[in-house]
């Protein structure tokens, strides 16, 4: 049978906001939508992912598919590859989904997409090329299931309020494909929102002259409350923060309701993971700086000095 399949990530005791997301697509492709959940907490994300128009959940439970890396995940979803013959899985773009979607593509040896913004059909997805100044369709050729990763924050997710059928995955995995255990787990320490959640995030480039200066950022964040703080590449090669600050073309997309660019250029790889947030204000000293092209409000100005004042003039209300 065909249909549209959405590889659904758990996160945190439910589905991924991505699994929502691509569900909220695959609903418009004109097919029959199901998704795929394996690890803890599966059969329960039945509840959201049919919500958002899954038809049919295929849950594997077992703590085999969270003790090991990807090869247990990709055992079940080969076989029900092999079993129900989908035409299209949508994946998010994220390490473990891409991990799946690797290793199922050597299995099946169909067409994999990576990167991809939009999906407008079945057989066709869309991707940003040149540094994201261009938007091209790919038309998704040989076997299927042809396999497209999606960016995160490519569609809004919205539920439609159906129920889906749970279809329960066994859990009989060959030792080969056990072969790689997770051994230990570490979160890193957060304090506010996530970078992806955030409804305001500030965002900081190399015009903060230092690592240390950052902290303005912080101090900016706490006096606005529910804030993240990013980050473009220059700044996270030069290990001034870690990697998962990263805001652009090879780090987060991110469409808060204010993005506020500090000392940042305005690179098309930093602007389109972040050019569709609601409202960008810009602190740049340089008055052509291409960051205005697509900011709402521009301040042309040094950050060391605007920063500082603007965190103390919101704490004093
Ligand atoms: C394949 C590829 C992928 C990439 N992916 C990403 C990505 O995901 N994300 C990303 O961000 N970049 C990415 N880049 C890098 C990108 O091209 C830029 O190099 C980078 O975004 C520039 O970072 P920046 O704006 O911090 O630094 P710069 O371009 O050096 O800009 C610094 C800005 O600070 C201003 N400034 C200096 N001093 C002050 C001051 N005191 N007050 C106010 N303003 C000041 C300057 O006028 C300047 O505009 C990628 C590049 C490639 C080739």
């Amino acid at each position: 049978m065909a249909g549209v399949w959405v590889y659904a990530e758990l996160a945190d005791g439910g589905p991924a906001t991505t699994a929502l997301e691509l569900l909220t697509k695959a609903r418009d492709l004109g097919e029959e939508v199901s998704a795929v959940a394996l690890g803890a907490g599966a059969t329960e994300a039945a509840g959201p992912l049919g919500e958002h128009g899954a038809a049919r959940v295929f849950a594997g439970d077992d703590a085999v598919f969270d003790d090991h890396l990807a090869g247990p995940r990709v055992e079940a979803l080969h076989r029900l590859v092999q079993e129900h013959s989908p035409s299209l899985i949508l994946f998010a773009t994220s390490y473990d989904s891409r991990d799946v979607a690797g290793r199922l593509q050597a299995r099946t040896a169909s067409t994999l997409m990576s990167n991809a913004a939009d999906v407008p059909s079945i057989d066709r997805a869309r991707t940003a090329i040149f540094g994201g100044s261009k938007l091209v369709d790919v038309r998704l050729a040989g076997p299927e299931p042809r396999l497209v990763l999606v960016r995160p924050k490519s569609f809004e997710p919205q539920p439609s309020g159906g129920t889906a059928e749970v279809v329960p995955v066994p859990a009989d995995v060959p030792d080969e494909a056990k072969a790689a255990r997770v051994v230990e787990r570490h979160e890193e320490e957060a304090s506010g929102p996530k970078l992806e959640d955030a409804p305001v995030v500030i965002a900081g480039g190399r015009g903060l002259q230092e690592a240390g200066n950052f902290e303005l950022l912080q101090e900016l964040a706490g006096a606005i409350g529910n804030a993240a703080v990013g980050a473009t590449r220059a700044v996270v090669d030069a290990g001034w923060v870690p990697y998962n600050m990263q805001v652009g073309q090879t780090g987060v997309t991110v469409k808060p309701d204010l993005y506020i660019a500090i000392g940042i250029s305005g690179a098309t790889q930093h602007l389109v993971g972040m050019r569709e947030s609601k409202r960008i204000v810009a602190i740049n000293k340089d008055p052509d700086a291409p960051i205005f092209r697509v900011a709402d409000l521009g301040v042309v100005g040094d950050a060391l000095k605007i920063l500082p004042a603007v965190a103390e003039k919101i704490r004093a209300g």
